[in-house]
């Protein structure tokens, strides 16, 4: 596990992990929530604590974070503009940002032994054309046919890791693009050995697959519960 920044109760702090002094940070952040969203009924006052918060207002503070992720890129860049000594650490707390590949689906098949055979990622039920996500910055290293994986990404991350999205309807980026955690990667389909629409999302460490649950779930991602570190760090810590 990395090291928790501190129990500040900044719900906002596991998603950049900007160092810098918390609250103008986190009025940053909650301002381009509002500008992005319009989450104004669930400002700071309505994140006391996350396991207290019903589920449907955590989905639409899931579907809020998705969508303030352009207005926040935006700041992000004003604030460069205007504060050039920040960008380098800036620059390397936004590669700690890991995302779900997506939201609302059903967690189906685990990684691990199936049928006799090593299921080597895990299976992630959505409806056809549910857009996905990359879950971190990268290199896209493949786009396009893969063979029993359908068409699928793998996006090649700045610590050497992989990830690879397969079954997909479409993709929706090219070999040699660069993306940020967030990007739109393709669509859910049932390309490929698959048994209906599903993300089938693998992750390869040293060139191997290893099982995605515990490992994301060391980067802030619990992909069973369908949380991310922005919701769960001062519980985490
Ligand atoms: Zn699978």
């Amino acid at each position: 596990m990395r090291q928790r920044l501190s129990s500040e109760p900044d719900r906002y702090r596991g998603r950049r992990r900007v160092p810098t002094p918390p609250r103008s940070r986190y009025a940053a952040v909650v301002t381009t929530a509002f500008v992005g969203a319009g989450i104004v009924a669930l400002g700071a006052n309505a994140l006391p604590d996350a396991k207290s918060v019903s589920p449907s207002v955590l989905d639409q503070l899931k579907q809020a974070s998705v969508t303030s992720q352009d207005a926040s890129a935006r700041a992000d860049s004003a604030d460069r503009a205007s504060r050039d000594s920040r960008t380098d650490s800036k620059a390397a707390t936004e590669q700690d940002v890991w995302l779900l590949p997506l939201h609302g689906y059903e967690f189906n098949t685990p990684y691990g032994v199936r049928w006799g055979k090593l299921h080597t990622g895990i299976d992630l039920v959505a409806p056809e054309g549910t857009p996905y996500i990359a879950i971190h910055d990268g290199t896209v290293t493949k786009a396009g046919w893969f063979g029993g994986y359908g068409y699928a990404v793998i996006v090649q991350h700045p610590d050497g890791s992989e990830a690879i999205y397969g079954h997909s309807s479409e993709v929706t980026v090219q070999e040699g693009q660069q993306v940020k955690a967030g990007d739109q990667l393709g669509l859910v389909g049932n390309t490929g050995h698959a048994y209906g629409p599903q993300l089938h999302l693998e992750v390869h460490v040293n060139g191997q697959p290893l099982d995605p649950v515990p490992w994301l779930k060391d980067r802030g991602v619990d992909i069973q519960l369908q949380i991310e570190a922005i919701y769960s760090d001062v519980a985490a810590s």
